[in-house]
């Protein structure tokens, strides 16, 4: 159920405003250092969601930087099967060589198989599953067969003309693949690459039009963001408002985690240090 849409996904869209490389450092040198309370997120097992360029990918990174527990990325883990070329790689490139999306059924497969890896045995984050009602239903079947019942959902709310605006002025340097973002230049900047020797004119990437993270946001309005119920219902759900700088998110995400108490102490891995 994600070929193409995920492929996307996992791309820059993680990156909520992907700037220049030397302010990427001066963000992942500066977001750690957060006043939220720390521990009990380790061991956790949690599901993010939000809309395309709610900058949850970016959070995930953080989550496993700060507490050592695993990301699962759906599309990352498909195109690896794939690459792997594992059983149900193979059952998936089929269904992607076809134009079909991939079942349910191969990408609970794969992420059943990623958890049974040694480091998600101290919690996971899962980033971009489910993405509907039935795969939601399928993954806690799925997690209720192993042991492994998450602890918390935590849905990114964002502005989304917020996100139209972000998206659509990013631009791409088509030699180095770098990620810029008009809004941030400075006034009167050429959009030009700095990186590149010969400074190419960058470009918009099909993904990053306004038309396509239109219709994106709509199918998740009408397919994914109706599950906030379904975990609320279950007294999974977390909420953080993810407007803002990416530090302050990360503030409230591990602050908003640090609250949740465990579902179900006993079946925790033991916090023992990845
Ligand atoms: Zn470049």
């Amino acid at each position: 159920m994600l070929p193409v849409q995920r492929r996307r996904a996992s791309i820059p869209w993680a990156r909520p405003r992907c700037l220049s490389v030397a302010q990427r450092q001066r963000e992942a040198c500066t977001g750690l250092t957060l006043k939220a309370p720390v521990g009990s997120v380790s061991g956790m097992r949690i599901v993010l969601m939000g809309a395309p360029g709610s900058g949850k990918g970016t959070q995930s990174q953080r989550l496993v930087e700060r507490f050592g527990i695993p990301q699962i990325s759906t599309g990352d883990l498909l195109r690896s099967a794939v690459a792997r070329g594992t059983e149900y790689g193979r059952r998936a490139k089929a269904a992607m060589d076809s134009g079909q999306l991939v079942a349910d059924e191969i990408v609970l497969g794969i992420i059943r198989e990623r958890l049974a890896e040694r480091d998600a045995a101290h919690g996971f984050i899962l980033d971009g599953f489910p993405r509907n009602l039935a795969q939601a239903q399928a993954l806690r079947t799925m997690l209720a067969g192993i042991g492994a019942p998450l602890d918390a959902v935590v849905l990114f709310e964002v502005d989304y003309a917020e996100i139209i605006k972000r998206i659509s002025g990013r631009r791409t340097c088509p030699q180095c693949g770098r990620v810029f973002n008009l809004h941030d230049a400075s006034s009167g900047s050429t959009p030009r690459c700095d990186h590149c020797d010969d400074h190419p004119p960058l470009v918009q990437r099909r993904d990053d039009e306004e038309g396509t993270v239109r219709r994106r946001l709509e199918v998740y309005e009408r397919e994914t963001r109706p599950l906030a119920q379904h975990y609320a219902a279950q007294g999974l759900l977390r909420t953080i408002d993810a407007d803002g700088p990416v530090e302050e998110v990360t503030a409230r995400l591990v602050a908003t985690l640090s609250s949740v108490p465990p579902a179900q102490p006993s079946a925790h891995a033991p916090q023992t240090a990845p």
